[in-house]
């Protein structure tokens, strides 16, 4: 059986994404993509290969992940990462980062070097620290843009997805999402040759979020889940995606209902609110889906024998 990989750089794009917006997260997506095939072509694990390419996004600034989360209501980052074992469902997850560079190598190292499943906070800051992972001052993280981003949320009163200016603070219609600029949250699922399957996402949040708010991402069956069956990474509106465990549902629906990755990937997303969810899914036999209910996603994939694709908005 061939590999196939697909991975997410956030969902929730507005439709009309100017090209300086545009153009460096695509260009972040074709790069990120090109780590994890060249991984798989090197017959790493499906695991490696995720990893790899979710900590190439997290060094990314144009991504909400890393160096390019979004910050708090206080200013300040809480970064979360999530990474999960198909075949073995073991899995590692953490919560309020502020120095880890790279979120999704602390989850994975709580997942191989505890006895747990989830660190948050200042329990998990200690642990970066044990295992000596790359840390580094929290000002790293606040970059100018984030911090336009907090005070154009302030500014509009609310927590939010993406960017929007104040001029059209008040003009979200429809989806319920505001139309703006959208900075993603990543995520990356992927099977190897030898039908291994696994999934990480990495995540800054929501702007302005309360301080200790944590998302879908880190919490395994939400925004984060791998089986036998299949690997997903979700994103859009954390408090959506935990209320319809979407991650866990796909695959719960192939397992006891023998529906296709597509055809169960579609049925959740469908059930969540418009506007709020979107998804990356592998399955063991190589079939890639990438529903999403919100107006564009940022994702690309390719297979062992297929067409590498980068997009944004819904294919023709
Ligand atoms: N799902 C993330 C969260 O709610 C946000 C995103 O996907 O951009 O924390």
């Amino acid at each position: 059986m061939g590999w196939a990989i697909a991975l997410h750089g956030g969902a929730g794009v507005p439709k009309n994404l100017p090209p300086e917006r545009r153009k460096p997260r695509e260009e972040g997506l074709r790069r990120a993509l090109e780590v994890g095939v060249s991984a798989l072509k090197s017959h790493a694990s499906a695991l490696d290969a995720v990893e790899l390419v979710v900590r190439e996004l997290e060094n990314n600034p144009h991504f909400n992940a890393g160096k390019g989360s979004v910050l708090n209501s206080n200013g300040s980052v809480e970064m979360e990462a999530c990474i999960m074992d198909g075949n073995t469902k073991n899995c590692g997850a953490v919560s309020g980062l502020s120095t880890v560079v790279n979120p999704v190598s602390l989850a994975r190292l709580v997942m191989e070097k505890t006895p747990h499943i989830y660190l948050g906070f200042a329990g998990a800051e200690a642990f970066a620290r044990e295992q000596g992972v790359e840390t580094v001052d929290p000002s790293h993280f606040i970059t100018k843009e984030n911090i336009e981003r907090l005070n154009h949320a302030k500014d509009a009163n609310r927590v939010q997805l993406d960017y929007t200016p104040p001029s059209q603070a008040t003009n979200e219609k429809d989806t319920g999402v505001p139309e703006g600029d959208k900075l993603g949250t990543v995520g990356c699922v992927a099977v190897d040759s030898h039908g291994n399957l696994a999934t990480a996402t990495s995540t800054g949040g929501l702007v302005n979020k309360m301080i200790g708010r944590i998302g879908d991402t880190p919490i395994i069956g939400a925004g984060t889940y791998a089986n036998s069956f299949c690997a997903i990474s979700a994103t859009g509106v954390g408090e959506e995606i935990i209320r319809c465990t979407v991650a866990r549902d796909v695959a719960a629906l192939m397992e006891y209902t023998n529906l296709s990755l597509k055809d169960a990937a579609d049925q959740v997303v469908k059930g969540a609110s418009e506007g709020t969810t979107g998804l990356v899914g592998v399955s063991a036999g190589g079939e890639i889906t990438m529903p999403f209910n919100t107006i564009g996603m940022f994702r690309a994939c390719a297979t062992e024998d297929g067409v590498p694709e980068v997009a944004i908005w819904p294919s023709l």
